[in-house]
């Protein structure tokens, strides 16, 4: 099917909710990605930092492969080994002890959400504000969307969830001006992504995590950006000495099969009983052998630590072009292989610029480039991308 027939029939039958770019992909091989007309990009957005093996990578390949010939679903009536074994290594990677598994993000969210609400209430009927940033980004369901603090994503679907409340990303004193006793949770995101991958100051989570212990409140770090080695550490909340109550996952942990989970100490995830909560295909054998494929070549491959080696080499060469180009690139910022690049101009034409040139990145919050490719890339693969990049940056100062 030639390409513009793609279009057609998308524009004809697929809801209008994308604003997609205009080519149509058809196949991958490690950080590269292939267009119908055999057009070959070095891929920097992995799928919104989901193909954290890159693609078709053999042992994902393999285990998906193996596992679809086996069983791909048999529903949570049943145990399987796979699901049970992601559990494990979930729970031990994370410092926590329970882990639930579902299909996407919002529903990883959504899930931790109602837990919260589950031991908020447990100790007061009215324990049951959750309190989230401004910027932040939790998902495309009601609960999810009310929890992201970002009216363009509101707008329209109201009535919303009550009980939430937003404050300033970063900002301790208006965090701690919010809360109280009825405060149940706060849910942040340990580096913020769709908002323009905005950090924090350091020691902001060690603050944040102190206020939570003085009003019994949880702590939920959403992790389904940041999570699964994407900053150099399993977790984000590594780098900044503390544990969350509750940390949600989806995005790369599968490579791309569709999964979300979130994880809880067990005090926290004991206000579950059976019949609480479930999920008619979350944990299935396909996506449980997609996530354990996964973590395994993580750790067999030391892609945490390549993640932090090359991800310093990306944020070097970025600074390098803010250097050269100050006039276009105001900051450079990120951790690891989550990098964003902050422009004086909108970014949907850079981004643009690039894919004809073969390089795919990304753009959000209307003028940051991000950049989350997958783990497993090499220097060279920085040095292609940014490349093209400089070339497309070039043109605009001209
Ligand atoms: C992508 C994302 C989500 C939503 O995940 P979906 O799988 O699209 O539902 C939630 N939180 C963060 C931080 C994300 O980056």
């Amino acid at each position: 099917m030639d390409k513009q027939t793609v279009f057609d029939v998308d524009r004809d039958y697929y809801m209008p909710v994308f604003a997609r770019y205009s080519i149509v992909l058809t196949h991958g091989e490690g950080p590269y990605v292939y267009d119908s007309e055999g057009k070959k990009y070095i891929d920097f957005l992995a799928g919104i930092a989901v193909n954290v093996l890159g693609h078709a990578h053999p042992k994902l390949v393999a285990a998906v492969a193996e596992q679809a010939g086996k069983i791909i679903h048999c529903s949570n009536l049943y145990y399987t080994e796979g699901q049970a074994m992601l559990a494990k290594s979930l729970a031990t990677a994370s410092g926590l002890d329970k882990v639930f598994i579902g299909n996407s993000g919002a529903e990883a969210n959504e899930g931790a959400i109602k837990l919260a609400r589950k031991y908020g209430k447990a100790i007061h009927p009215d324990k049951v504000q959750i309190i989230t940033a401004e910027h932040s980004f939790h998902g495309r369901t009601l609960a999810t969307l009310t929890a992201t603090a970002q009216p363009k994503y509101q707008h329209g679907y109201e009535p919303l969830p009550g009980g939430f409340d937003y404050v300033p990303f970063n900002d301790i004193a208006a965090l701690e001006a919010a809360m109280s006793d009825k405060t149940c949770a706060v849910m942040l995101e340990p580096i913020q992504g769709e908002g323009g991958v905005n950090m924090p100051d350091q020691d902001y989570f060690i603050k944040v995590r102190a206020l939570c212990d003085r009003y019994g409140a949880l702590l939920i770090l959403d992790e389904i950006q940041t999570g699964i080695g994407r900053t150099g550490k399993m977790f984000a909340y590594e780098h900044y000495g503390i544990k969350p109550d509750i940390v949600t996952l989806a995005k790369g942990l599968a490579g791309g099969v569709p999964i979300g989970a979130f994880i809880a100490s067990n005090k926290v995830a004991s206000a579950f009983g059976p019949g609480d909560h479930g999920s008619t295909f979350g944990g299935n054998p396909l996506a449980c052998a997609a996530a354990n494929a996964v973590i395994n070549s993580i750790q067999e491959e030391k892609l945490i630590n390549n993640a932090q080696v090359i991800g310093e080499y990306l944020i070097a060469q970025l600074n390098a072009l803010k250097e050269k180009y100050p006039a276009l690139i105001s900051e450079v910022r990120g951790k690891g292989l989550m990098a964003g690049a902050k422009l004086t101009i909108p970014g949907r034409e850079i981004v643009n610029s690039c894919m004809n040139q073969g390089a795919i990145i990304n753009c959000t919050a209307g003028d940051v480039l991000r950049f989350v490719p997958p783990l497993n890339i090499t220097k060279g693969h920085v040095d292609e991308m940014t490349a093209i990049l400089e070339k497309t940056l070039a043109a605009v100062q001209l």
